[in-house]
Parts: C-alpha cells; structure tokens; sequence
C-alpha cells in the first residue's frame, strides 16, 4: 500500500470512528424481519423508502383495515381477525399521542406478518400500553422489534445520520430525528441503542 493510500484510509477510518462512536450500537434488522421471507420483505421494503414510514399505506397494500378508535384506557391497540370474510382489521387508541398510534399500528401490523395463525386461533390480539396483551410476552416482544424495524428501518437510519453528520452532537439532534421518523424519542433511543 502506498503512503498517500495508507493516509487515505486513516482519514477515512477517523471519520467513520466518529460516527461509529454515538450510533456504534444499531442493531441491524431483528431476527423477525429476517424471517419474513424475501417476497414480503420486498413488498415492505417498497414503504420503508423515506420517513417518516406511512404505516398505514403498508395496511391498504396488505387490505388490513385500520382506524383510529375510542379504544378504553391503558390499551393502545388491538388486531381482530373477522372470520365471515377473512379480514383483518386494527384498531389503535385515538386518544393517545400520534407517535404513540403509529407505533401502535406498527406493532399490531407486526403481528399481522408474524403472528397470522395465533390472531385467527385467539380471534384478537388487544395490547394495553405496556403491549402486554392476551398472548405471550415472547410474542409481544417480536411485534416490538419488527415494529421497531419498520419504522425505523436501518437503511433509513444511516442515511440519515449520514446526511445530519454535522449536526449528530447538538442537543436537539436526537428530538429532530424523532419528530422526522414520527416516533417518540425514547423509542428512537432505544432503537439506536443510546
Ligand atoms: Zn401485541
């Protein structure tokens, strides 16, 4: 290797050091996403292409329905499987924040791709704010994780933070990244692994 080369590369490894160090802990796609089979993993990934990710517009693709209802408190969302005509439908709660309703969607839809068999044996999934819900913590785990991944999909992330790189240390970054991706930012933090 050459000296200008070698200085090249140390240039380049300093700058991604730098990045690495505040986003070194993104976890990239979850075990469940991966599980997903590569025909559904494309059709998704035909919505994952910028943020904030409209969810809903995943839902009319796949004919799930979804409304924003007075559900009770402390129960955020719920998926329903009807077994007149086969559909299903998701309902979040109305009178929770809108990051909330959308993660809410984002976890019940989750359900919908990995749990299928387990909504139409139980007739309903419903999560109350913990997303505990009639089914096992195991299984709510997976919804939060695949939730996780869609709106916040990896490729999006480090496009962002890549685009954003001047500003990665201001304060506010973490908040303006939230509000793009339409997700509280705790959920981001999570998600980012900070
Ligand atoms: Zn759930």
């Amino acid at each position: 290797m050459t000296l200008q080369l070698m200085a090249n590369s140390k240039t380049t490894m300093k700058t991604a050091k730098r990045t690495m160090l505040t986003f070194n802990r993104i976890r990239p796609w979850s075990p469940e996403w991966n599980r997903l089979g590569e025909a559904t993993q494309e059709v998704l990934l035909g919505f994952l292409q910028e943020a904030p990710v409209k969810i809903s517009r995943i839902c009319n693709a796949l004919s799930i329905k979804v409304v924003a209802a007075p559900l009770p408190a402390r129960i955020s969302g719920e998926i329903r499987y009807n077994p007149e005509d086969e559909s299903f439908k998701i309902k979040v709660n109305r009178y929770e924040s809108s990051n909330r309703q959308r993660f809410s969607a984002a976890h019940e839809l989750a359900h919908y791709l990995l749990h299928r068999d387990l909504i139409i044996k139980e007739g309903s999934i419903v999560d109350n704010v913990l997303f505990r819900s009639n089914v096992s913590n195991m299984v709510e785990a997976q919804a939060n994780r695949l939730a996780a991944d869609l709106l916040m999909p990896i490729h999006l992330l480090r496009e962002y933070i890549n685009a954003h790189e001047a500003n990665q240390n201001d304060d506010t970054f973490i908040v303006e990244m939230a509000q793009d991706f339409g997700v509280s930012e705790m959920a981001l933090r999570f998600r980012l692994g900070i």
